[in-house]
């Protein structure tokens, strides 16, 4: 069967793999049962929640992923990564290097961000794992008519990205994602830590309180690859059909879905 996108990662010191379906292919113990799991994320929100109110600050990223590296096996955690940027990962892996990074290739993407996926392959010390829809654009276009994206992108988002996601996440304790506070008013409340009771895993959102300049500072400071969109008016990259550029001053998720009332594919809410 052909994929619309394939890794090209050869010449990478890390090794990456394809997972059709989102079923990833590394092995790994048998997680815990949820009930340890939620209490242990119950455990660190608590701890790392800080008292503001009092002058104790919430946990900074390096802590969250310090409290993570003491409950949690390399092996039983996921980096999910839009490769927008790489911050994520890199700072992970200076704590638990090889870790797995799950890119969803939904086969929509911008050329831009497979070679950011590639480049963090080759510079950063993680495992990139490909999740593949069941489908190729082709299938599904022939299935449910071209251009799914641009008459149903809820149906589009849920076969290409919410899908495939659940299944890769299957097997894993713990996954890591980027999403920050100041994105949109859909992600104020984001927490540090929770349980993601969708997905039956625990959630950590180490850079929850982090702005776009932390983020932009923390790749420049560590030379970290970022995706060169964003530096074209796309502080917010998904894939290519359903991402515009977005204006001085516009909501940094502007640009995402834009003219439909949809704001999220699904994946945080
Ligand atoms: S962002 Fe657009 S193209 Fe990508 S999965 Fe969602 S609807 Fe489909």
């Amino acid at each position: 069967m052909t994929r619309t996108n394939t890794t090209t990662t050869e010449a990478a010191p890390t090794s990456a793999t394809a997972a059709k379906g989102g079923a990833a292919t590394q092995s790994r113990p048998e997680p815990r049962p949820i009930e340890e799991l939620t209490a242990l994320a119950e455990a660190g929100a608590r701890e790392l929640a800080g008292d503001p109110g009092n002058g104790v600050p919430e946990a900074n990223p390096a802590d969250v992923i310090r409290w993570v590296s003491r409950n949690f096996d390399t092996a039983a955690c996921a980096v999910a990564c839009s490769m927008a940027d790489a911050a994520l990962p890199h700072y992970v892996a200076q704590y638990q290097p090889g870790v797995d990074v799950l890119f969803l290739d939904t086969g929509y993407h911008f050329r831009e961000t497979y070679d950011t996926r590639d480049e963090v392959a080759r510079r950063v010390d993680v495992h990139i794992v490909d999740v593949l829809p069941e489908q190729t654009v082709e299938e599904q276009d022939a299935e449910f008519g071209k251009d799914l994206f641009a008459r149903d992108p809820g149906l589009c988002c849920a076969r290409r990205k919410v899908a495939p996601l659940k299944k890769s996440l299957k097997g894993y304790e713990l996954w890591f994602t980027g999403v920050r506070r100041d994105e949109a008013p859909t992600r104020t409340n984001t927490p540090l830590i929770t349980f993601d009771e969708k997905n039956g895993l625990v959630k950590v959102n180490p850079l929850a309180a982090w702005s776009f300049d932390d983020l932009l500072d923390y790749s420049r400071a560590f030379d970290v690859p970022v995706n060169p969109l964003l530096d074209q008016g796309y502080p917010s990259i998904g894939c290519q059909p359903c991402t515009r550029p977005v204006a001085e001053g516009e909501d940094p998720r502007a640009g995402r879905w834009a003219g439909s009332t949809k704001t999220e594919c699904g994946l945080h809410t």
